[in-house]
């Protein structure tokens, strides 16, 4: 038996208005790290700074993170921290602002670093010698608010390193389901799909306790039962708080019991198509679980408890609700040509097989086994 670790925020503060929490903070100074114009345009970013000015805290804002966050990015905003010594890091808005406040976070305790001295999982140094870390997500996805996981792209060689500590996991989360209330519906079908991948990933992982199951499982009904209503009615809060709390939970398993092929496969589709993340593992999603099904029985368990009868089946009918076609070759988001998809079968099959993701998988695939898996989900078949 293995000694496992199992590490989340300490404090994960939900509802509606909850960014007003920021108001009983106790500190000095900010940073409050944020993406390209969304939390301005719809006024949360001047919130924030109220709120933390209400509680006698000054601060500065570091903005212009863009999806995909890269090594200049993160020194930029570390060199700012540098200059105003915060004693908190606010990062509030996507996956990717957030991920990319966690590695300035780095950067900003331990200047003397290199970008190349962090990529091993295990190498970086301490945190929280000169600031604690608050995450304010704004899409209900990636859960990098509750994650010891920050992806950061090396954009020089065109290589996305996913950074691994169990320090960087935030000190604090707020989950406020207004900000996540804009995102346009296709968003929101994408990045809750990928929140479904996230929890059944963890669920049938071969590193899930009793310690993540609950969470996942609790994250799939979540999902199940709200996902088409925040998809068909945005502002609906009663669906983006469930979808919002859904993400955050699923994080919760995934950080911990880590996740399985339907990622390896995403990865490097999206590697070779440029297909969104969230997309790519809805399309997944359904052939993956009947691939896994000979090497787990916790499908049937989930099933049971929530009721479903064929859960590849569940997902096929979420996604067809929400357009999400049901193989590559009918997805028109980017030029999945078949001719392109055979150039790279091989190449892109040999990848997926050595993600890191695809360690946790149940059953022990083989390279074949993952050039199927693509096949079927590019014919549908
Ligand atoms: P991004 O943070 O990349 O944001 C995508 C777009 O959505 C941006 O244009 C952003 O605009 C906009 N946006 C964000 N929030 C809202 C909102 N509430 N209303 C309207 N528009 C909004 O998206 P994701 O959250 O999907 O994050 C993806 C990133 O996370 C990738 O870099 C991925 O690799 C990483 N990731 C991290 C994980 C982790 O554990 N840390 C796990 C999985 C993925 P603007 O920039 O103007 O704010
Ligand atoms: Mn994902």
């Amino acid at each position: 038996m293995s000694i496992m670790r199992f590490s989340i925020p300490r404090d994960i503060i939900y509802g509606e208005d909850s960014l007003a929490e920021l108001t009983n903070l106790k500190g000095k100074k900010a940073a409050i790290v944020t993406g390209g114009s969304s939390m301005k345009r719809l006024g949360f970013l001047d919130q924030c700074q109220k709120y933390l000015a209400d509680a006698g805290i000054e601060s500065i804002i570091i903005d212009g993170v863009e999806p995909n966050p890269s090594v200049a990015t993160v020194w930029r905003g570390a060199e700012a921290m540098i200059q105003f010594e915060p004693d908190w890091i606010v990062a509030i808005g996507g996956g990717s602002a957030l991920d990319a406040a966690k590695v300035m976070w780095c950067f900003y305790e331990h200047p003397q670093l290199k970008f190349e001295d962090i990529i091993e999982v295990g190498s970086m140094p301490p945190l929280r010698n000169k600031a604690r870390f608050i995450a304010i997500p704004s899409t209900s996805g990636t859960a990098s608010e509750i994650t010891a996981f920050s992806v950061i792209t090396d954009t020089e060689n065109h290589i996305k390193y996913p950074i691994v500590a169990a320090d960087m996991v935030p000190d604090i989360a707020i989950l406020d389901p207004k900000l996540p209330e804009k995102m346009p519906a296709h968003i929101t079908a994408n990045t809750g799909m990928d929140v479904l991948t996230h929890a059944t990933e963890a669920v049938v992982s071969i590193a899930a306790t009793s310690f993540t199951d609950p969470y996942a499982i609790e994250a799939i009904r979540l999902v199940i039962e709200n996902i088409e209503t925040a998809f068909k009615e945005p502002e609906n809060m009663q669906a983006r708080y469930n979808m919002h709390n859904a993400s955050a939970l699923a994080g919760m398993a995934f950080t911990n019991a880590s996740l399985g092929l339907v990622h390896s496969l995403a990865h490097k589709i999206g590697g070779e198509f440029g297909v969104t993340h969230g997309l790519a593992n809805a399309i997944l999603l359904p052939y993956v679980i009947e691939f896994n099904r000979q090497s787990t029985d916790k499908y049937a368990v989930v099933e049971k408890l929530l009721g479903i009868d064929d859960l590849a089946e569940a997902v096929r009918k979420l996604n067809k609700g929400m357009n999400i076609p049901a193989c590559f070759k009918d997805c028109d988001e980017v030029d999945f040509s078949e001719d392109k998809f055979k150039q790279v079968l091989d190449r892109m099959s040999e990848r997926a097989f050595g993600d890191p993701c695809t360690l946790t998988n149940p059953g022990k695939p083989t390279v074949e086994d993952v050039k199927a898996l693509y096949t079927r989900s590019y014919y549908g078949k």
